[in-house]
């Protein structure tokens, strides 16, 4: 057996306890048929969590949050939450995750599978078997930036401002994370801001280009403004491999590429920190898609985006590529065979539920190891 591993998980509100569960059967399959033992422990996040301890995420949780390995998120909020006051709001146990456990890295891969490649609103041959990565810094820019704020500068007339700042290190904190990863691709790395028209966006290129210069020459590297990459994602998406970007720029791009993919119910994420001197990076995987209050309960939600963040986590925070792939393998033997959430399914489809596409997750997995 290999060392435990500490996973903490959050179901939070909504459809995310529901896929939460049909990755908990995923991480008993993997405790009984692969030599691999996960140390679980489970906390409320979000809406449940102030309903029943105060706030949407209690120091306990969040200290046990950093103490583990890596953490897994399903989705927070709904309707019941909407007045609660802001920094109470489920929505905030993410921020402060993302802020406390210093998440600066935000990986959204847009995978189209074979079988849904005709799901997407482009054209099929565009998007069949695209695979790309953006990487989102996720901590500073202008969402952080400060000063920010409303103020009045005549009796009539009131001025709105928020400060897009990066330093140094952050750049390059960013910029080495989106190196490594493409190391680990087809070594091929796409760098975007608006370095024609932004202060930051100059200042973006130029560390970038002294990074790919100081430590990553073997990597083809190519700089691109952060409107022609939006055109270009809907125009030539497999032109891309890595696209690492700051805040603003990879929040729109990387919902974006993500559409390209055809369901929000497929796709995972991944946000990493910085390695600590024990060599430990901090994770945190969460689907990209919310609690979807409107199916919530109903057995309707796709859970495969949940469990392909749970691969995500075996890749990045465990070094388990080959648990990984075998999961991703049976996602995609599964839609190869038709089973459909009703998400992903077309008029002539019959729909699976939660329940029974996570059964056939384990059951492919089953096929798939010779068990
Ligand atoms: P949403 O992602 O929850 O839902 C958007 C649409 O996609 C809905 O029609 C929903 O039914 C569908 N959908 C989402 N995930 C699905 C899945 N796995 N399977 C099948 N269908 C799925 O976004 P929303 O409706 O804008 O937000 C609902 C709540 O979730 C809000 O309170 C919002 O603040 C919150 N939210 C949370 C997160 C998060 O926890 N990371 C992210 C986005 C939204």
């Amino acid at each position: 057996m290999s060392s435990n591993k500490k996973i903490l998980i959050l179901p939070g509100d909504g459809i995310g306890r529901e896929v939460m569960s049909e990755v908990l059967n995923i991480i008993n399959w993997m405790t009984k048929n692969k030599s691999v033992s996960f140390d679980i422990s489970e906390r409320l996040v979000g809406g449940i969590a102030y309903d029943k301890e105060g706030d949407s995420i209690s120091d306990t949780t969040m200290q046990e949050a950093l103490d583990s390995d890596a953490v897994l998120f399903g989705a927070v909020g709904g309707p019941k939450w909407d007045n609660v006051e802001r920094h109470k709001r489920p929505e905030a146990a993410l921020l402060r995750l993302r802020k406390e456990m210093d998440l600066f890295a935000n990986l959204r891969p847009a995978v189209v599978f074979d079988a849904l490649a005709d799901s997407s609103s482009l054209k099929t041959e565009l998007i069949k078997g695209l695979d790309i990565l953006i990487l989102r810094e996720l901590t500073s820019g202008v969402y952080f930036g400060k000063p920010r704020g409303v103020e009045k500068i005549s009796e009539k007339e009131e001025k709105a401002f928020d400060t897009q700042l990066y330093t140094t290190s952050e750049v390059e904190r960013i910029g080495r994370v989106g190196f490594d990863l493409s190391r680990k691709r087809s070594n091929r790395l796409t760098s975007v801001e608006k370095a024609n028209v932004m202060e930051t966006g100059m200042f973006w290129r130029k560390i970038i280009t002294d990074l790919h210069k100081r430590e990553f020459s073997d990597v083809e590297l190519n700089h691109m403004y952060a409107d022609n990459c939006a055109m270009q994602l809907v125009r030539f998406p497999k032109q891309f491999d890595v696209i690492v970007t700051d805040n603003l720029f990879g929040d729109l791009l990387s919902d974006c590429a993500a559409m390209l993919t055809g369901s929000l119910g497929m796709l995972p994420s991944a946000s990493l920190g910085s390695i600590d001197s024990k060599g430990k990076r901090s994770g945190m995987y969460e689907p990209v898609h919310g609690s979807a209050p409107d199916i919530a309960g109903q057995d309707k939600a796709n859970p495969l985006a949940m469990i392909l963040s749970f691969a995500m986590m075996l890749k990045y925070s465990f070094d388990m590529s080959e648990d990984a792939v075998l999961i991703e393998q049976a996602v995609q033997n599964l839609l190869s065979k038709g089973f459909r959430t009703p998400d992903i399914k077309k008029d002539n489809q019959n729909a699976v539920t939660t329940k029974e596409m996570g059964k056939a997750v384990v059951e492919e997995l089953n096929i798939l190891s010779g068990k």
